[in-house]
């Protein structure tokens, strides 16, 4: 696979509202990429429009070397099982406890029970979470929470992941926490491409900062920091 993700002179009109605009942005496999910029920049727009929650009002978007313009409505769910999402709006459901949270990802996938309870064991032993699995989405920590969430995005084990300020309710201990799952997601093998506006981490990681504001790229360095002028 040549790129992961491939933007091709990109913009994105809400109505009369430009959010971004002259995207071109290419990601290879295996990358850990952060958007950062300020709040209304268009980050979580060009999430989405990979996601293909929206079509973009101009431009091409490939996504593992396919024109996503392409998918049929009914294909979409197929599409989407092969990412991985970590979205604020896309919340833990709150009558299934946290195993149960994490294994409907997988029961989509036509696995048996038997391997499903494996791998979900598996995961929440690995993310700390084991002794919770019982619990309802109420009862967990913000950080619990968040990293029930990363369990349920990557146990379907996908190519990309795409995160939306994951860190952005959580202290800076648990913050530093979910980093570390998605550093050693990575190191699997899952491209990750995160939105954030946390400097010190983005600052630290030293990994590639793709700079946005006011919907335009503006900056793009491969072991950058957190700058958005
Ligand atoms: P960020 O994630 O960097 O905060 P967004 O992508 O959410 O930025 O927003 C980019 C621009 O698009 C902003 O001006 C925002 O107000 C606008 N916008 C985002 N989503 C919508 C929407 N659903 N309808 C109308 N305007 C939107």
């Amino acid at each position: 696979m040549a790129h992961i993700v491939k933007f091709e002179n990109v913009a994105k009109k809400y109505g009369n509202t430009l959010a971004v605009e002259d995207i071109n942005l290419e990601v290879e496999p295996g990358e850990f990429v952060f958007l950062v910029g300020p709040s209304g920049a268009g980050k979580s727009t060009l999430l989405r429009l990979l996601a293909k929650e929206y079509a973009p009002s101009s431009g091409k978007i490939l996504v593992f070397d396919k024109d996503i313009s392409k998918i049929k409505s009914s294909n979409l769910p197929f599409y989407r099982r092969e990412l991985g999402f970590v979205f604020q709006d896309f919340k833990l459901l709150d009558d299934r406890t946290v195993f149960e949270n994490v294994a409907i990802a997988l029961e989509v996938r036509n696995k048996t029970d038997e391997e499903i309870e494996k791998e979900v064991e598996k995961i929440l032993k690995l993310f700390e979470i084991w002794n919770k699995r019982n619990l309802f989405p109420n009862q967990l920590s913000g950080g619990e929470a968040q990293r029930t969430a990363i369990a349920r995005a990557i146990i379907g084990k996908p190519d990309l992941l795409l995160a939306d300020e994951p860190t952005g309710d959580l202290d800076p201990q648990t913050s530093w926490g979910v980093i570390q799952l998605l550093n050693e997601i990575n190191s699997w093998g899952t491209t990750v491409l995160m939105a954030t506006h946390n400097a010190e981490i983005v600052n630290t990681l030293k990994r590639r900062v793709v700079s946005i504001r006011d919907g335009k790229i503006i900056k793009d360095k491969k072991e950058g920091r957190y700058e958005i002028h």
